[in-house]
């Protein structure tokens, strides 16, 4: 068993010693997309043009899925009173994707944009709608007066798509498939701090700094490979009231409230970012024994919960990969499969 160990040792040392090689030069891109600032850096000879083309892409999936431009397919739906849009392939998968994490997931809500609106997030002028406006809206909200046949969208009269915490993840996974069908091994996309990884960087594992919700700096550090690593938090948009009461722009769709489940942040890691991303929303709604049971049935993600008074609780695929900074002195707890 020890020499088994120690010789597939040797071989890893061996094959990341190529790969950093291989992998030595690095070009990066910036640009503001989607509401947001957008870094692509990628590794290895054809880099330069392979983010050319993933750029080109990236503005793009913003075109069709804005919900301000009015020439979007995103537009075109929501402002077809009641009758049914010709959209791209690509709209209809994202918005069929986004209607079934909704059933999934009871949380996720690519409807919920009219509420949004009323507490002003949309245009930046925030108000606290009144309860019974919040109640006439919310029978405007649900994913059921979604149809989606082929290429074809209909809303019911009334009725909004918002595929705003979704659109980010999708157009990542895109441009990391551009980015591996031109050759490249080693990349790192960060699209307003989701993050999207392909391989390792120089031979070794990525090392993410997990924000803070509470100000400054980082938690921690995660280590890891070839995944999406997604956060959402009411820390960045949010408002405040004269009682110092905070509104944040993740809005509870049970409720037409914004999200107040005891949590500061909700990291989810896996493998494709539009998960990563619709659950990340979703789960930060959920709170962390929703949370919890949830990732028990589902099995195809990894989180890192932050709750409101500090604590961290991550689930078990990530025991061996998230450190904490040394200074960060609350509790750290691990969600197990079993118990
Ligand atoms: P961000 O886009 O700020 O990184 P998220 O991915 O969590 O964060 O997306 C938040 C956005 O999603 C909101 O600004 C709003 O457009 C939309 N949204 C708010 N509540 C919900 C919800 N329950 N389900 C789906 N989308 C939501
Ligand atoms: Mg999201």
């Amino acid at each position: 068993m020890k020499i088994k160990f120690a010789l597939l040792i040797f071989v890893l040392l061996i094959f990341t010693a190529c790969g950093s090689t291989d992998n030595s030069t690095e070009y990066s891109k910036e640009f503001f997309a989607m509401d947001t600032y957008v870094k692509f850096t990628a590794y290895g000879g054809n880099a330069e043009d392979a983010l050319e083309l993933a750029e080109m892409r990236f503005v793009e999936m913003e075109a069709m899925w804005s919900v301000t431009d009015e020439s979007s397919d995103i537009y075109a739906v929501n402002h077809a009173n009641g009758n049914a849009v010709t959209v791209s392939e690509q709209t209809a998968d994202l918005i069929t994707y986004s209607l079934q994490t909704a059933n999934e997931t009871n949380t996720f809500e690519p409807t919920i944009y009219p509420i949004l609106t009323a507490w002003g997030f949309t245009t930046g002028e925030n108000r606290i709608p009144s309860a019974e406006e919040i109640k006439e809206l919310l029978q405007n909200v649900g994913s059921e007066k979604v149809t989606v046949e082929g290429n074809s969208v209909r809303l019911e009269q009334g009725v909004q798509l918002d595929l705003g915490a979704v659109g980010k993840g999708a157009a990542g996974d895109e441009v990391i498939q551009i980015l591996m069908e031109n050759g490249i091994t080693s990349a790192l996309l960060d699209i307003g701090g989701n993050i999207q990884i392909i391989g390792q960087k120089n031979g070794a594992d990525w090392r993410l700094g997990i924000r803070s919700p509470f100000g400054e700096g980082t938690v921690g550090v995660l280590e890891i490979s070839d995944a999406a690593v997604v956060t959402s938090g009411n820390y960045e948009r949010f408002f405040t009231d004269e009682n110092g009461i905070s509104y944040g722009h993740i809005i509870d769709p049970s409720t037409g409230y914004p999200a107040d489940s005891g949590l500061a942040s909700a990291t989810i890691v896996a493998s494709e970012g539009k998960r990563a991303d619709a659950l990340s929303t979703s789960v930060f709604i959920m709170g962390l024994e929703d949370a919890a049971r949830f990732w028990l049935e589902k099995r195809d993600f990894e989180m890192i919960l932050i709750l409101q008074n500090g604590e961290i609780y991550l689930t078990e695929g990530l025991k061996e990969r998230f450190t904490p900074n040394s200074a960060y002195d609350r509790e750290v707890h691990v969600i197990e499969y079993e118990n």
